[in-house]
């Protein structure tokens, strides 16, 4: 791989406006703070030269419109006259196949969209969807997510900056907050995304480890805000499903992760589980254990909109555990203000007090549940064990029972408008 130094040539990240999108609101252009954005009768364009990369008019885009990058040569990036003509944005361009590319790590790992997904990935996404019957589309308001851009065959490298229990010491499970950092590697994520693990070392069959897939848990911006990074809740699996003991591979390589390791990472994937950017758009979350990665996310990309004086949609959580210790995410949940999201914690295994499981906690709040249900604006997330499908489905359909609504009717509607996600595992 040729080096910068080498080459002098230095890729650039364009950010530009999806013009098939843009409803030109100028929502953008009002909000960026060096006037970066402007527009003509017919498009909303951003200029390289001025773009500082504040991403201040990323969340209040209402389409997801403005969320679109492409990795350019700096002294090729599109000018302003030719970004007014278009009609559609131009695909990325492959620069690994240009004898002048020389910027090394994250250009020349781009890889095309129309990639496949490795089979196991496939494999993998049919089987964690298949609860709501095969991929769903996403909210119409949702970000446009990039897929695919690294290979197992060229993945990302990215290093451990932090990794910490989240789970009281002496819980049964050992759920970790781990985060990656990407240096100058192109890795962009959307909340509801997932990434794929390469564990090292080979299988039984003397084959690579296949891949795991694992949720992001902090919002597109960052787990720290406007550095190339994120981060994952990884659970150590130390027995299967049956209960047997069990190492799994991915998990506790992970979980040892230390500070300054690095991990390969492929992906990200997942164009279906994401939040809908319109203002007003409510968020019913429903986990249990590491579901809590992608509604962390999502939480949290909402807090930081709402620190910064956003009103957003209203935001209800129904979590489940066996006890406090047990609960990812547990004391910083407890800190967000009751105004701001709606949560109910249901723990199954505190002794002296009765099981809760989340759906006990979606048949009390039935009223509210199904008020949100009602508003067109709501979306639903369900993550976690595949075990809590049945149950929550039996919950939904009472609460809206009680409440005057049919759930029978009113799935595969909510599914057909990309209003309701299932990822099990
Ligand atoms: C869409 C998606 C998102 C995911 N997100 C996350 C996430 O955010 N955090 C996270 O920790 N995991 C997540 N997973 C699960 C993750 O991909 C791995 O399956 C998990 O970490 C186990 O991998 P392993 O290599 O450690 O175990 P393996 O070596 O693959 O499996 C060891 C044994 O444990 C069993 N097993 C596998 N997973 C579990 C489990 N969770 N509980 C009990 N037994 C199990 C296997 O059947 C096998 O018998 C996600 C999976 C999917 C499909
Ligand atoms: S805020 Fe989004 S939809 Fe509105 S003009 Fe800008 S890019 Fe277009
Ligand atoms: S990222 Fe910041 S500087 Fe760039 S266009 Fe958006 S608001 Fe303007």
């Amino acid at each position: 791989m040729a080096t910068a130094a080498a080459t002098q040539v230095t890729i650039m990240r364009q950010h530009l406006i999806d013009p098939e999108i843009c409803i030109r609101c100028n929502t953008c252009e009002e909000t960026c703070p060096v006037n970066a954005i402007s527009h003509d009768s017919r498009n909303y364009v951003i200029d390289a030269a001025k773009c500082k990369y504040c991403y201040n008019c990323i969340s209040p885009c209402p389409t997801g419109a403005i969320d679109n990058w492409r990795h350019v040569r700096a002294e090729e990036a599109y000018p302003l006259a030719e970004q007014l003509l278009w009609d559609t944005l131009p695909a990325q361009i492959a620069l690994d196949e240009s004898p002048k590319v020389g910027a090394g790590d994250t250009a020349n790992e781009v890889q095309s969209q129309a990639t496949p997904l490795p089979d196991d990935v496939e494999r993998i996404a049919a089987a964690s969807t298949s609860g709501q019957g095969g991929i769903a589309p996403p909210p119409w308001s949702a970000a446009h997510p990039y897929v695919n851009l690294y290979s197992i065959q060229k993945p990302a490298l990215a290093t451990v900056s932090g990794n910490f229990r989240l789970t009281a010491e002496d819980a049964s499970s050992d759920i970790r907050h781990i985060v990656l950092d990407f240096g100058n590697a192109y890795f962009p994520v959307l909340e509801g995304q997932t990434i794929g693990v390469l564990a090292p070392g080979l299988d039984a069959n003397g084959k690579p480890h296949h891949v795991r897939l694992y949720s992001v848990a902090s919002p597109r911006d960052g787990e720290r805000p406007r550095y190339n990074n994120l981060s994952l809740t990884v659970k150590r699996v130390t027995s299967d499903h049956e209960g047997a003991p069990v190492n799994g591979v991915a998990s506790n390589y992970m979980c040892d992760l230390k500070k300054g390791d690095k991990v390969q990472v492929v992906g990200p994937y997942g164009t279906s589980f994401l939040m809908p950017n319109h203002p007003g758009s409510n968020l019913l979350m429903i986990c249990t254990g590491t579901g809590s990665a992608p509604m962390r996310a999502m939480t949290e990309h909402r807090r930081r909109k709402f620190v910064a004086g956003e009103n957003a949609g209203r935001l209800m959580l129904f979590f489940g555990a066996r006890s406090h210790g047990e609960l990812p995410y547990f004391g910083p949940l407890t800190k967000l203000p009751k105004e701001f999201i709606d949560i109910n914690f249901g723990f199954s295994r505190v002794p002296g007090e009765p099981k809760r499981y989340v759906q006990d906690l979606l048949r009390e709040r039935g009223g509210d549940v199904a008020r949100l249900l009602r508003d067109e604006n709501t979306y639903v997330y369900l993550c976690g064990l595949k075990g809590m499908e049945k149950g929550v489905e039996e919950a939904f359909t009472e609460a809206c029972r009680a409440n005057g609504l049919d759930w029978g009717t009113l799935r595969p509607q909510l599914l057909q408008q990309g209003r309701y996600h299932v990822e099990t595992y």
